[in-house]
């Protein structure tokens, strides 16, 4: 009986029963082992891909609709008669319109919401970085959305800009 040991454990078992995996000889119980954490990690990336994908797919989203809003208020702005006409047939004026007697809606000051800062998160400590390190970036990026916001805000730029550029700032966070 031809017997070898493990490469991955002191067993001494026979050579037939030995898995040869990427050049390694493993035992019953270490090919098993190893299977298992594969299995694992293998999920683990593929729940990571996932929810980035999603939140691709939702940032793209508003972005869009960010971009058709403002293609629709050009269109009103350079067409003055259309938009007389809208507010003399009593068309109620668009959401976000500091035109009227609307109260401004509530805009969320939080561009980086709490999924969004867990992925993110995860991504960051995927990349080798230090747990308490990567909730700092994410802190200090939080920091730089709201500073930014705050900044045209009192350059006067309208709701839909500070979007827009939020927008773009988190785009090249995914991308980077
Ligand atoms: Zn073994």
């Amino acid at each position: 009986m031809v017997k070898k040991s493990c490469d991955k454990c002191p067993a001494e078992v026979e050579f037939k029963v030995l898995k040869k995996i990427r050049g390694e000889y493993h035992c019953k119980d270490c090919a098993k082992a190893r299977r298992l954490v594969r299995r694992e990690e293998t999920i683990e990336k593929a729940g990571i891909k996932d929810e980035l994908k999603e939140l691709d797919e939702k940032i793209k989203e508003q972005y869009k609709q960010t971009k058709r809003k403002d293609a629709k208020k050009r269109y009103q702005k350079n067409k003055p008669a259309f938009k007389k006409k809208k507010i003399v047939s009593g068309v109620p004026v668009p959401k976000g319109s500091i035109s009227g007697k609307a109260k401004p809606r509530h805009v969320s000051e939080s561009y980086l919401g709490f999924q969004e800062s867990q992925v993110l998160l995860s991504i960051l400590v995927k990349r080798g970085m230090d747990f308490e390190d990567a909730k700092d970036e994410i802190k200090r990026i939080k920091e730089t959305l709201k500073e930014t916001r705050e900044s045209m805000k009192e350059k006067n730029k309208s709701e839909d800009q500070i979007k827009i550029k939020m927008q773009k700032l988190l785009e090249e966070l995914w991308r980077s």
